[in-house]
């Protein structure tokens, strides 16, 4: 299933499922389910609906083929989670070509990280897909573009073993971890320039876990302006994502809904010798099959920050 959030007629978000045909709306069918799922569905509340899975999954498998299905002209696509039970986690240097493209860049060491690097990104910077990113060049002038693939957590654990951890993961997604570069530089951490309004792009769906069973194997690609810049897999990651959800769950609890980033190959903009940073009008689009295509237009827009 590649699980979705939208907007319709009514503007409101809902969830539904998105097949070669259109969406399917899930909320449409919601009276056919047992009681507790309904208000997910009719509120598009993604993180509450994963933690039901339990409950939905088997009698959705009837009543799924009943869902009206909505052309693609009908709906808005929106982020799959816009309100995650937590800040986005992030993992930084993950790859070992970034590492040493963002050591260049920020100067220290070009050593691989003895553990993972965690930091976050706070839910008012989620945007969906097709949404603008917008930033102020009076407060940055150094914005880029990062392309992940992001883990959604399904089950809530804590202290999680390594060969438990994929029990606890629902799907997958993509993230453009955008990135204002001089505020990491000035405030020599990764949260404030990672974290302005909109630098979060989520999307376009979630794909359970059981329709990627090799994520290793799929490729991870970024584009600005219809050029190739970065491509990676997971097979890549320095940290592997049961290692994730191993570590970052130690004495700290996830929970459904929680998202994790797993990091950015090279090909980014501070890369490049000079950098290439993104200006008013570019056009970035992160793809991933079977997860699809998340695009979005890069705007500097002056007083945007008041
Ligand atoms: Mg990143």
């Amino acid at each position: 299933m590649r699980w979705v959030r939208f907007a319709a007629d009514d503007g409101k978000p809902r969830i539904g499922v998105m097949t070669a045909e259109g969406i399917h709306d899930l909320a449409a069918v919601a009276s056919a389910l047992p009681a507790e799922c309904r208000a997910p569905l009719e509120q598009g509340d993604m993180a509450a609906w994963i933690a039901l899975a339990g409950v939905w999954r088997d009698p959705l498998g009837q009543v799924f083929g009943r869902a009206p299905v909505r052309s693609w002209e009908q709906v808005r696509l929106l982020a799959p989670i816009a309100r995650p039970p937590k800040n986005i986690f992030c993992v930084g240097r993950n790859y070992r070509a970034h590492v040493q493209e963002s050591s260049a860049f920020f100067g220290g060491s070009a050593d691989l990280p003895q553990h993972p690097i965690f930091f976050t990104k706070p839910h008012t910077a989620i945007v969906g897909p097709g949404d603008d990113v917008r930033w102020d060049p009076a407060v940055t002038q150094e914005v880029d573009y990062e392309g992940e693939v992001a883990v959604v957590i399904g089950r809530r654990g804590t202290s999680i073993p390594r060969e438990e951890a994929w029990d606890y993961v629902f799907g997958f997604t993509l993230m453009n971890d955008v990135s204002a570069r001089d505020l990491q530089r000035r405030h020599h951490q990764f949260f404030k320039g990672k974290s302005l309004d909109t630098f979060a792009p989520l999307g376009p769906a979630i794909v359970d876990r059981a329709d990627l069973p090799d994520p290793a194997a799929a490729r991870l690609e970024t584009y600005v302006n219809g050029e190739l810049r970065q491509q990676g897999s997971l097979a890549d990651l320095i940290f592997d994502i049961p290692t994730l959800i191993h570590v970052l769950s130690q004495g700290l609890t996830l929970e459904p809904g929680d998202i994790i980033a797993t990091g950015t190959p090279d090909g980014v903009g501070m890369g490049f010798d000079p950098p290439r940073f993104l200006e008013d009008g570019d056009v970035v689009e992160i793809r991933m099959e079977p997860i699809g295509s998340l695009k979005n237009t890069f705007r500097a827009v002056r007083g945007v920050a008041r």
